[in-house]
C-alpha cells in the first residue's frame, strides 16, 4: 500500500472512481485549484468525466485497467460507495486511495456499518439481521413493529426498503427482496432528518460544517436548509458524532452522517456516507469552502478551508428527472431570477427520480429560503406548462393537475 503522506501540490493529478455528479462536482473543485483530473467510469459519457482532463472507460472488475489508471495520477478517491474493494485495493498498489477502504468497507453493507457505529457507542435504530428464513421471527421480536426491512448492500435512496408491521408482512417483503441478505430496523418516529458534512485531513485535523436538515420525498433527498434551524446543544451533538466517525475510521477525505432528530431533540444515526453528500451540495453557493474543495483539500493532505457559512440561510432544492415529463424545464424563466444558482449534471436521459441538478437561494429566514427554493423550482415547471399550452401539448399537464 501507497503511505506516502508528502502533500500532492496543485499541478498533481487527481484520479476519481466513478463518473457521476459527485465526481464532477469534485473535478471542477480540483481544476480551480489547478490539478489535472483523470476519472474512471465504466458507463458512457459520465457526467464527471465531462469535467475531466480525461476518462478512463472500464469495468470495475478490470483490475489491469484500475492499475493503469490509478499509475497515471497521485492521489485517488471515490464519488460513490459501492466501488467494489478489489478495485480500490488494486488502485492501492499506485497511488494512496483516500478515505481508506475501511470506510468504503464498513458503508458497504448496512449491517456491518451499524455494528460498526454500535461498536462505537453511537445510538443507531434498534435492528437485526435478515440472512435465512429462521431469522425472520427473532429479527421481529428484536426490533419491534412497525419496522423497515432494507437490503444490507447497494441500497441507496430507499431502494430496496419495504415497511412492514407483522411475521407475515415481514415475510413478503423478503421474498420481494428476493431474499437477498437484509437488515430489519426500527422504524423511528422522528421529527426531523439532519446530516453534518464533516472532512479530515491528513494531519488529523477536522473541519464540520453546521447540520443541513433534509426534507425528503418518496425516500429521496428533496429540499436541504442550512444552517438546519435546532437548538446548539442538538449541533454539538451531531458534530460530537460526525467527528467520533471520522477519527474511528482514520478517514483522510469527506463524508457524511445521517441523523434521525426525535421528538425530545436526541439523535439517532440513520447511515453514513463515506463522500460529499447531496445535503453538501448547498455549500457550494453558501460557504467559504466548499465540501469538494473541501475534499480535494483533504485528499491532497492540503489544510482544510472555512466551513463557514457566508451567506445565511440558504435552501437548495434537488432537480430529478420528474421535471423533464412535459418537455425541457423552462431554464429562462428560472434563470430571470437573479438570485438562484443553478447546477446541472450533463445528464442526457431524464429518467424519473434521476437526480439531474440542484438549485440554490437563499432567503431572510430559513422558512423563506425554503420557500423560495420550492417556488424557484416550481417555475420550471410552470414555463413548459404556458409553453405547452402554447403548442396544443396542454393536455397532458392538465390531466395532471385535475388529479
Ligand atoms: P436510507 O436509504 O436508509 O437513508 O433511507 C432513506 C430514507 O427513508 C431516510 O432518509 C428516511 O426518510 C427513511 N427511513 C429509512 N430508515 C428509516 C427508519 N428506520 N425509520 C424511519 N424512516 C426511515
Amino acid at each position: 500500500m501507497n503511505t506516502d503522506t508528502s502533500p500532492v501540490l496543485p499541478g498533481a493529478t487527481l484520479g476519481v472512481l466513478g463518473g457521476g455528479q459527485l465526481g464532477r462536482m469534485f473535478v471542477l473543485a480540483a481544476r480551480r485549484l489547478g490539478y489535472r483530473t483523470v476519472v474512471f467510469a465504466p458507463e458512457q459519457d459520465p457526467p464527471a468525466g465531462q469535467a475531466a482532463d480525461r476518462t478512463v472507460r472500464a469495468p470495475y472488475a478490470d483490475l489491469d485497467a484500475v492499475e493503469r489508471f490509478a499509475r497515471e495520477v497521485d492521489v485517488v478517491t471515490f464519488e460513490f460507495e459501492n466501488v467494489p474493494v478489489t478495485a480500490v485495493r488494486a488502485a492501492e498498489r499506485h497511488a494512496p486511495v483516500r478515505p481508506s477502504r475501511a470506510l468504503l468497507h464498513a458503508t458497504q453493507d448496512r449491517l456491518r456499518e451499524k455494528r460498526a457505529l454500535s461498536s462505537l457507542g453511537l445510538p443507531v435504530a434498534p435492528f437485526a439481521p435478515v440472512r435465512e428464513e429462521s431469522d425472520l421471527r427473532p429479527a421481529l421480536l428484536a426490533t419491534r413493529a412497525p419496522a423497515v426491512l432494507k437490503t444490507s448492500g447497494s441500497g441507496y435512496d430507499g431502494h430496496g426498503q419495504r415497511r412492514v408491521g407483522t411475521d407475515e408482512g415481514l415475510a413478503a417483503a423478503w421474498d420481494e427482496l428476493d431474499r437477498a441478505p437484509c437488515v430489519l430496523e426500527a422504524l423511528v418516529d422522528f421529527r426531523d432528518e439532519l446530516s453534518v458534512v464533516g472532512a479530515r485531513g491528513l494531519d488529523g485535523e477536522v473541519a464540520l460544517y453546521e447540520p443541513f436538515m433534509n426534507r425528503h420525498a418518496n425516500h429521496v433527498l428533496d429540499v436541504t436548509l442550512s444552517p438546519a434551524p435546532v437548538p446548539g446543544v442538538v449541533r454539538d451533538a451531531a458534530h460530537e458524532m460526525t467527528r467520533a466517525v471520522l477519527e474511528a475510521f482514520d478517514v483522510v477525505g469527506v463524508l457524511c452522517v445521517e441523523f434521525f432528530l426525535l421528538h425530545d431533540d436526541s439523535l439517532v444515526v440513520n447511515e453514513v456516507a463515506p463522500r460529499p453528500h447531496n445535503s453538501g451540495h448547498v455549500t457550494i453557493d453558501a460557504h467559504r469552502c466548499d465540501q469538494f474543495e473541501q475534499q480535494v483539500r483533504a485528499v491532497c493532505g492540503l489544510p482544510l478551508g472555512s466551513t463557514r457559512q457566508v451567506v445565511r440561510h440558504a435552501a437548495t432544492a434537488n432537480l430529478l428527472g420528474d421535471l423533464w415529463e412535459d418537455g425541457t424545464p423552462d431554464w429562462p424563466a428560472l434563470l430571470a431570477d437573479p438570485d438562484v444558482a443553478l447546477h446541472l449534471y450533463g445528464k442526457s436521459a431524464a429518467r424519473p427520480g434521476r437526480k439531474m441538478g440542484h438549485l440554490t437561494v437563499t432567503g431572510r429566514t430559513i422558512d423563506d429560503a425554503e420557500r423560495r427554493a420550492r417556488a424557484a423550482r416550481a417555475v420550471l415547471r410552470e414555463g413548459v406548462a404556458r409553453s405547452a399550452s402554447s403548442t396544443g401539448r396542454l393536455s397532458a399537464v392538465s390531466a395532471r393537475s385535475a388529479r
